[in-house]
């Protein structure tokens, strides 16, 4: 089936004109690596770069949702207009998370300066880490201050897709992830900042010094070096956003004295050209695979009549053209 054409200029203008929908159909199209992704791309380019993006990550329940919704508050309070993205590298069809956001939708529902999404990769090869920019551009381009970005777990690849952020939260609990927990992760090298949620339970103190000790011993004490703060916040009741916001506050400007804003912007750039090369060398790869036989070469090494780099060597022959 041929896909459906897409008039990219009106859809664009529509979603820079702030219509949800529009929004939401051409975070559909990174989503399928629709055909016409190229000219939206190269459509939303000139009017991106203004939004802040804030990773937002953690383990399972330690309070992502509610703590983003607390911020999405904070931020409307500002005036400022707020997108977010849910990603969830380790399940990319969850549709539990989709039935979240349409509940967390109900609360911003009336509100045009609020955008909810959860990301998908149904076309992509290369996973979320190849569709996340490209989702992070069009809410920037569609006119969002503010792109939060909340990616589930603490696993590697969830690191990386946060660590691409502006600003990178990483969100813990008492009892759920002390420092090392973190250290363990990965998560310490990313946390620009840190917040220790659901303060209201027993150890949170413990936690916060832990996590100071930690960050203390890596090192970030020259000068010019960012020292992460950590804050604590009962994210539940809404206590601890003034503390968070100060620190993200910090953070941009820090981000912007020191150049590592663009430092940052052209590291995720880097990454999302690698992904799409990727993602190109592969398929062209998956296209030759069957015209030069990819099983018959695997049956001819496990026979032991061709070594595998002589096998790669007649797959790749096909690339070429
Ligand atoms: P996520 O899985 O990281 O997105 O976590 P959620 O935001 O869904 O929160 C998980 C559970 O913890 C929910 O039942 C929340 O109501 C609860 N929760 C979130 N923040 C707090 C908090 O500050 N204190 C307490 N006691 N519970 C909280």
């Amino acid at each position: 089936m041929a896909p459906r054409t897409v008039d990219v200029p009106a859809l664009v203008d529509a979603a820079r004109a702030g219509r949800p929908r529009a929004v939401a159909r051409l975070v559909s199209l990174v989503e399928d690596a629709h055909p016409a992704l190229r000219e939206v791309m190269a459509t939303l380019v000139p009017h991106a770069g203004r939004a802040w993006v804030i990773g937002l990550t953690g383990a399972p329940g330690v309070g992502k949702s509610t703590s983003t919704t607390m911020l999405i508050r904070a931020f409307r309070e500002r005036g400022r207009r707020v997108g977010v993205l849910a990603v969830d590298p380790s399940s990319p069809f969850s549709g539990g998370a989709l039935l979240g956001d349409r509940i967390r939708m109900q609360d911003h529902s009336h509100d045009s300066g609020v955008y909810i999404r959860s990301l998908a990769s149904r076309g992509h090869l290369g996973g979320l880490s190849a569709a996340t920019p490209q989702a992070i551009r069009v809410l920037d381009a569609a006119g969002f201050d503010v792109v939060l970005v909340e990616t589930v777990g603490v696993g590697q690849s969830e690191v990386e897709i946060a660590g691409l952020a502006d600003t990178s939260v990483v969100l813990l609990a008492p009892g759920m992830g002390d420092g090392i927990q973190a250290a363990k992760a990965g998560i310490l090298e990313i946390g620009d900042v840190f917040v220790v949620n659901k303060a209201d339970h027993d150890g949170a103190d413990a936690t916060v010094h832990d996590l100071r000790h930690m960050i203390s011993l890596a090192d970030r004490t020259s000068p010019g070096i960012w020292r992460p703060p950590v804050v604590k916040t009962v994210a539940l009741q809404g206590r601890g956003a003034d503390g968070v916001m100060e620190a993200l506050d910090k953070h941009r400007a820090h981000l912007e004295e020191t150049g590592e804003l663009l430092r940052r912007r052209e590291r995720r750039a880097a990454e999302e050209i690698e992904q799409l090369a990727l993602e190109r060398l592969r398929s062209r790869l998956e296209a030759v695979e069957g015209r030069s036989g990819l099983a018959a070469l695997a049956g001819r090494l496990v026979a032991g009549h061709i070594d595998p780099y002589a096998a790669v060597d007649a797959l790749l022959a096909g690339t070429d053209t």
